[in-house]
């Protein structure tokens, strides 16, 4: 079996982060929101296995998006 994790993949608030790297804020879930994140909200480190956080400016459900693999 072999998961392919690549840069660019999108992943929800609640998913389990497939690969340790740093991420990027895509959008909200909601596309009605006006939140707008601070840069440093928008590009964060994550570990494997945690899960992905929701927007860290306002907490609403977001999408996420594999920018390096460390
Ligand atoms: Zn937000």
């Amino acid at each position: 079996m072999s998961t392919s994790i690549a840069v660019g993949s999108a992943y929800h608030t609640g998913e389990k982060v497939p690969v340790s790297g740093r991420y990027e804020f895509v959008r909200h879930s909601n596309p009605d929101s006006h939140c707008e994140p601070p840069a440093e909200a928008q590009s964060i480190p994550l570990s494997q296995g945690e899960a992905f956080p929701p927007c860290r400016s306002c907490s609403a459900r977001s999408v996420w998006s594999l920018v390096e693999i460390h």
